[in-house]
Formats: C-alpha cells, structure tokens, sequence
C-alpha cells in the first residue's frame, strides 16, 4: 500500500510517492500535477474541485472558492450552492480528489498519507488538517512542515553533506522561513517564522493596484477581479519576457500598464520590507548572521519570480538555490518523507526533529498588572519532543482550588492569545503563596501536548490537547457532504465498476477475442477521458450496454463479441490498420458535432 506525500497548498495541491529509489508526482486524468486548491458549485449537478473549479472563477466568481487553506482552523463559512462549507470541509474535497486520483493513477488503494503544512499553523490549524484528511478517508500519522519538507528535497538534490540552511517558501498565500541544519541523517528545524497572509496573491494585487493609479481608474469589484487574474498572467509572463502589458476592460473601454522587472521590483517593495524583516527575525531566533548559512533555499511559485531572487541575492551577498521547480519542491520531499514512512529499503532512515512554532504556557497572576499574563512553559522554536516544568503558588488567602489555564502565543496578556484548555485541581487552604501546585507540560512531535498539574498531596489532574477529534457522528456527517463532490468521470465508482467487469472480461478471455476486449477498454477509458460530456455519456451507455449482452450470454464466440451498431463501427476500426487513430477520429467527430 502506498503512502502518499502530499503538499496541501493555499493555491495548488500536488501529491508524490516513493518508488523505485526516486519520488515521483502524480499527474491527474489530463496530465497536470499541480492540482488548484479551488471548489466550485455548479447549478444542478453539484461541486467540483481542481481544474475545473478554477476555470470557473472568473466566469462563476459567486459560485467558486479559493485561498480557503488562509482561513483553515476558523469557522469561516463560504457558500456554495445551497449549503455552507468551513474551510475544513472544502480542504477534505481537495485531499479526497487527490486520493481517488493517486488510486487511479496507482491502482491501489491509498489509505495513509504524510501531509505539508506552514511552519506557522496553530494546534487549531493542524487538526483541522488532519479531521480534513480523515474525513477525505486518509490516515495521517504525522504533518511535517513544509520547509522541513523542503530540507528533504534539498538534500536528496544536493547530497547529504552538512548544511546550513535557510528554506524560503514563497507561495500564493504564504511565506515560511526556516533555518535548518543538516549534519549526518538528522535534519534539524533550529527556527522557524512566517507570514500566513503574504504571498504571489499579495504580488497579484499590488500589481493590480499599481494598474489602476496608473490608469486612475476605479474598477467595480468583478472587474478588480478580472485584473487581479490578469495581473497573475502578466506576472508568470515575466519569467519569459523582458516587458508585459496587461490590457485590462474597464467600464468599456480598454486600459493598458506595462510591467516590467524593474517597475515589479519597485511594486514589491512594501513586500520586501516585510521580508527583510522575517529574515532578521529567524536569524535573531536562530542566534545566527548570514555568513553561518551554506545555502538560501527558494520553494514555492513566487520563489519563481526574477525580482524575489534579486531581492535575495542582494540581502544575502549571494545566489540562492534553485532546486527546478520551485512549486513541486515541498511535494517532493513530502514524497522522500513518505519513503521514510514506508521505510522503504533504498532509503536511508533520517531523523527529522519538529520545533514548535508558537509558545505554549499557563495564565497566572502578576501583582499590580490589572490582567493575568502568560507564563511561558515552551518557548516557540523549542525543539520537539519537549518536556517542561514550573511550580505555582497560590494568590489568595485560603483559596480551595487552583485554575490553570493553557494558551499559545507570544503575547503578554493571557487572554490575548489562543486559549487551548484548562485543569482545576483542589488546594490546601492557606495563606496565599503558601501552597502550590506543580504544572507538567509535554509536547510530542505529533503536536500532542500533555498537561499534568499535582498538588501538595499529590492529587493529580491532567488535559491532553491534541485538539479536538472529529466523532463518528460528525465523521459520518461530513462524508454525507463529500457525497455532493463530483469526481471526473475516470474517477467515479460506478465508472470503475465497469471499468473492472471489462477487466475481468479480458483476463477471462484469450487470443483475438482477448485483443478485442483490450481494445474496447481503450476506448472506454479514451472516452471517459475526454472532456466532453456528450461523449462521456455516450462511451457509458455503450459499455453498458455490451456488459450487459455480455453477461446475458455469458459465453460468446468472437464473431459476436460486440453488439449491433457498436459491432459495426468496432471492427471495423478493430480491422484498420491504425485502430488507434480510428478510436480518436470517432472522439473528434463526437466533438465536431456541438
Ligand atoms: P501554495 O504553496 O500557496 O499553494 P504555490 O507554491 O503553488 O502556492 O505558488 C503559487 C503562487 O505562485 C501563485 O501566486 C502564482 O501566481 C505564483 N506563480 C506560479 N508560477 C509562477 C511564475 N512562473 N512566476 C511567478 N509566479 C508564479
Ligand atoms: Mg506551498
């Protein structure tokens, strides 16, 4: 049973295997390995994902949803249809697409999976992904960061020499730094920091913005929107050539901007600003300067752009590291990573330490501040597993219980940042600061933290948090929705039910006749490949319709393999020479007549 890799993107989902000493990615019916992270309803028939869905969000902008991976972990509701959706949910169609695809593409069943995800995503935003991938009917034993995934690739591109290095995830919605070292088979996570909310679609509107000052124009919200995507197309362009314009309808009548390098450089400034700033702080987190880095990694779509590898060249004094394609790069090593899973002979096992992202500590008490600050039990970047401990005291005079509350975050307030749970446990009643509790805190490298709190009789209480899991009703809940997701028609059960009998008929069959059922299984899966509905419709009717004669007969002599017009047009293409082109003749004729 394989286990896939898979990097969950903002923008793009991809998914990767471990076979044969080598990842590879896995394509879909059409030939793409980028899969767009996008749902989208449509009228009567139900919800997509992929491809797609992103053809449709310009003409179909009400009806289709992207960037939701921005909103993971809230309860956002986006709309589709007649029903809401949280982020959760539309994440679980992109990982089920994705599964159903990968057992296509390897017939076999997928049951685990090793999934990416930000460096900075909170307890909160990782078990959504994983309730995500439960409900898409994948097992996910661990997530590893995509920048840690990253270091992965690296190394299998790179050799696996000692390195220091910096992973600069630059994507359509986020931008992950990480320092990692290298030494021997550990990979080392010594910092982390990020942005959630910067990215390519950041770039996208900054250009889109730049058009319109340019043009002093004031597009309404679905024209904005038409830009934005044709700013995307014009900055993708730029990889190529020296200088774009983008031509955009406005009310009308067509405006015009050109793009160049030069004028993205300056667009991207307030970017790069923020950028800067990151790069300070992971090398401050780190206890790092730059001269202590062997190689600046770039990954994600946006590391593609000419202007962000200027930019990092000159703040680094040197040329980063472009590992192909920076997109694929996270996918690649969640596949490397899937191949340690596997444990795989022809890989060596490699020990890959976590950090946690974000603090971890317990509301107290601080004499004249008028709130409850956060005492700090785990500090952010420590690395994991971790294990932690502090004794409290009591505040008050002859208090009977002591509360103590659990958080994540960098703020000095409690309250301020992400309450995760709370244990209360009785104390002797004395004088304040007399009697005590002992707090334990252990977090794991699942992202599991356990809280034991014991007071001076040596009661004990605890908390696990490894966030909520999904029940069985809410499980079964969720899948009922799946239900509404359209798979392509490759994909579908019923589909591969016949795609199976057809199998079962050809295995059971010898010589010519045996050659003709591996034909007919060409064309059908030919036909169930093409994107034309009528000739999707037809190519199921078809198979049916000759299953059904089939079984009616049971045994049948090759003269009457095939049915009435089908027997006809079948042989006589089976006949010709170039059968296979026959095949595709009959597809073009379908498609001529619309
Ligand atoms: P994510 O990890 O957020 O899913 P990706 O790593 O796939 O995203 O990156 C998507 C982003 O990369 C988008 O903003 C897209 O516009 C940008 N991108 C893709 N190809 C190019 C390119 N050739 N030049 C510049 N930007 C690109
Ligand atoms: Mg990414």
């Amino acid at each position: 049973m394989a286990v896939l890799g898979i990097d969950l993107g903002t923008t793009n989902s991809l998914a990767a295997y471990w076979q044969d000493g080598k990842v590879h990615l896995i394509s879909d019916e059409h030939g793409e390995v980028l899969f767009p992270s996008v749902v989208s309803f449509i009228e009567k028939e139900g919800l997509v994902a992929g491809y797609e869905a992103k053809e449709r969000v310009l003409t179909h902008r009400a009806d289709t949803v992207c960037s939701f991976k921005r909103f993971m972990g809230t309860d956002k509701l986006y709309r589709l249809g007649e029903k809401n959706y949280t982020p959760m949910e539309l994440s679980a169609m992109i990982l089920e697409r994705i599964r159903k695809n990968a057992e296509y593409f390897l017939s076999e069943e997928i049951e685990e999976a090793i999934i990416t995800v930000p460096a900075y995503f909170n307890d909160k935003q990782r078990n959504d992904t994983k309730k995500a991938a439960k409900i898409a009917g994948l097992n996910v034993e661990r997530l590893i960061n995509e920048p840690s995934a990253a270091a992965l690739a690296y190394r299998m591109e790179c050799g696996e020499r000692d390195a220091t290095l910096l992973v600069f995830d630059f994507g359509g919605g986020t931008l992950d730094l990480s320092y990692v070292e290298c030494f021997d088979n550990i990979i080392e996570i010594v910092a982390v920091a990020g942005d959630n909310y910067l990215g390519g679609d950041d770039i996208d509107r900054l250009i889109a913005e730049y058009f319109c000052r340019e043009n002093k124009i004031q597009p309404s919200i679905a024209e904005y929107a038409a830009l934005v995507s044709s700013a995307e197309a014009a900055k993708c362009r730029l990889g190529q050539e020296r200088e774009v314009e983008i031509v955009q309808n406005v009310s009308g009548k067509d405006y015009r901007a050109k793009l160049t390098d030069d004028i993205l450089f300056e667009i991207c400034m307030p970017l790069f600003t923020k950028i800067k700033k990151l790069f300070l702080h992971i090398l401050k987190d780190a206890g790092a300067r730059i001269s202590d880095l062997t190689d600046l990694v770039m990954v994600g779509g946006s590391s593609r752009l000419g202007v962000v590898q200027r930019f990092l060249t000159e703040l680094l004094g040197k040329r980063p590291v472009v590992l192909g394609e920076t997109d694929k790069v996270v996918a690649m090593g969640a596949g490397v990573y899937a191949g340690i899973r596997t444990r795989k002979e022809d890989i060596r096992d490699m020990l890959l330490t976590d950090v946690c992202p974000f603090t971890l500590g317990v509301e107290v008490w601080r004499k004249n501040g008028d709130e409850n600050a956060l005492l700090p039990m785990i500090e952010r970047n420590s690395t994991l597993p971790m294990s932690t401990h502090e004794h409290l005291v009591t505040v008050h005079d002859y208090q009977s219980e002591i509360r103590v509350g659990i958080y994540q975050g960098e703020e000095y307030y409690a309250k301020d940042n992400l309450f995760l749970g709370e244990v209360t446990i009785p104390v002797y009643p004395k004088p304040a600061g007399q009697e005590g509790v002992d707090v334990y805190f252990t977090y794991d490298i699942n992202g599991i933290l356990y809280v034991e709190v014991v007071n001076s009789q040596n009661v004990r209480e605890h908390i696990l948090l490894s966030g909520q899991e999904l029940s069985l009703e809410e499980l079964a809940r969720y899948q009922q929705g799946m239900k509404e997701l359209m798979l392509p028609p490759i994909l579908r059960e019923e589909n591969q039910k016949l795609l199976a009998e057809l199998e079962k008929y050809y295995e059971n069959s010898v010589g010519v006749k045996r050659e003709q059922i591996g034909w007919f299984i060409n064309w059908f899966v030919g036909g169930l490949q093409s994107r034309r509905l009528h000739v999707v419709t037809r190519t199921v009717e078809t198979a049916k319709a000759q299953l059904a004669a089939w079984r009616e007969r049971e045994e049948c002599a090759e003269e009457e393999l095939f049915d009435g017009e089908l027997k006809r047009q079948f042989l006589e293409g089976w006949e010709e020479e170039n059968s296979g082109e026959w095949m595709q003749e009959d597809f073009k004729e379908g498609e001529e007549e619309e």
